[in-house]
């Protein structure tokens, strides 16, 4: 799908990968971007529109999607990590990535369904991680949350392919945000992981991969029967 000309939302505008996909979308000729953000004031990105949205809200999901009923591409890029781990972490923690990372991830695609089918079926990018398809020693709830999202991400695929809705999973290794500030790990600047997965929507790609270490992703997709992955 062409970005330029597309109406987006954009969900977590405000900071980290979040704020480079309403930059970059407008920088790549993006008619109009909403920033979805849970709290409006102080929020300030030239040229874009924004919208209040807390995607465990479903009421203000609704809201949003109402607002923004021209769009024709969303970014569901809104997350959390606990690092919480799963037998000794809280429980609590557990269930807010999850509260998060699924199910506001699924009120976001429930609601956006129907606005981009009645927009002639645009595009949808999810992000997601290189947790989402394996474990590596930390944050092993915020995987299986990731994991959830991306079992969403391709069945999302399969449901809207009959109203031409083209869905992207971008799964990321470390980036240099917020969420990573004090974890020690390999980071990659978040504006090239955020070119990554707009190229990948340019591209029609089912999924990318934007990681400094992975090398073993394109295997693994592969290894599903009767899937190509470009
Ligand atoms: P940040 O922590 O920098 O930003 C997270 C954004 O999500 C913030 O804008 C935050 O808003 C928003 N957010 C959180 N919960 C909600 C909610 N309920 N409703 C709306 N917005 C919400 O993280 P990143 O930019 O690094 O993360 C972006 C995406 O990338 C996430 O999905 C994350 O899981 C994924 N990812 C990140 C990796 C990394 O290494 N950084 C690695 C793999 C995947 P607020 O400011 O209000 O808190």
């Amino acid at each position: 799908m062409d970005i330029k000309g597309s109406i987006a939302i954009v969900t977590g505008a405000n900071r980290g990968m979040g704020r480079h996909f309403a930059r970059q979308l407008l920088e790549r000729g993006a008619a109009k971007v909403y920033a979805g953000v849970r709290r409006v004031e102080g929020v300030d990105i030239p040229g874009v529109e924004v919208v209040p949205l807390d995607i465990t809200d479903r009421a203000s999901v609704a809201a949003a999607a109402a607002v923004a009923s021209d769009a024709t591409l969303v970014v569901n890029n809104a997350g959390i990590a606990t690092f919480a781990n799963l037998v000794s972490g809280s429980e609590d923690a557990i269930r807010s990535e999850m509260e998060t990372n699924y199910f506001g991830t699924l009120n976001m695609v429930r609601a956006f369904a129907p606005v981009l089918g009645s927009n002639g079926g645009g595009a949808m990018l999810n992000i997601l991680s290189v947790l989402s398809w394996r474990s590596a020693g930390l944050g092993h709830a915020y995987s299986a949350a990731k994991a959830a999202s991306w079992s969403l991400t391709n069945g999302a695929r399969l449901e809207l392919a009959a109203q031409g809705t083209q869905v992207t999973g971008l799964h990321v290794g470390g980036v240099d945000t917020d969420m990573l500030k004090d974890i020690p790990a390999v980071k990659a600047d978040p504006a090239d992981v955020v070119r990554a997965g707009l190229d990948g929507i340019e591209s029609g790609a089912l999924e990318v991969l934007a990681d400094q270490v992975s090398k073993d992703f394109k295997a693994i997709l592969n290894a599903d029967p009767g899937v190509t992955y470009p």
